[in-house]
């Protein structure tokens, strides 16, 4: 193995203990809820759910598990989201 591969895989290994040096500028995936499965996505600062709860309200449960999952790699503002109250 040469040098600067072992270098690579040292670098990697100490990044990989500081996991607040990656945030997440864009994320989708598919969630398997009780219910159905679930594409929920996260573009910029805007979080996204096919299910109903999300679209009445703008935030569901699959939307909080991926904010509670992959927290150490979310902004403040996308970290934490206030469901919307209809009047
Ligand atoms: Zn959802």
């Amino acid at each position: 193995m040469n040098s600067s591969f072992i270098s690579m895989v040292d670098k990697a290994k100490r990044y990989a203990q500081e996991p607040d040096r990656i945030a997440f500028a864009a994320l989708e995936v598919e969630f398997r809820g009780i219910n159905g499965t679930h594409r929920v996505a996260l573009h910029g600062q805007t979080w996204s759910c096919e299910c109903e709860h999300f679209r009445m309200h703008a935030l569901c449960a699959h939307v909080m598990t991926l904010q509670r999952r992959f927290a150490d790699h979310l902004s403040a503002e996308v970290r934490y989201t206030q469901e919307k109250i209809t009047a």
